[in-house]
């Protein structure tokens, strides 16, 4: 079973497990782009662009 929802970037939709936990990355199987879920209620799940992953690195 997972939950669905719908990618802001390209309209594709991306299946999420539904045991994910908040904080947890998801990535949109159709552009790629990476989600962060935010919140997760009642079998609706909740994400936001995850556009620092990454740039913490080598610094
Ligand atoms: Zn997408």
């Amino acid at each position: 079973m997972a939950l669905k929802t719908t990618c802001q970037e390209c309209g594709g939709v991306i299946e999420v497990p539904d045991d994910v936990i908040i904080g947890e990355i998801v990535s949109c199987p159709d552009c790629g782009i990476d989600y962060e879920v935010s919140q997760i209620n009642n079998g609706s799940i909740q994400l936001k662009i995850a556009e620092d992953i990454g740039e913490d690195w080598g610094e």
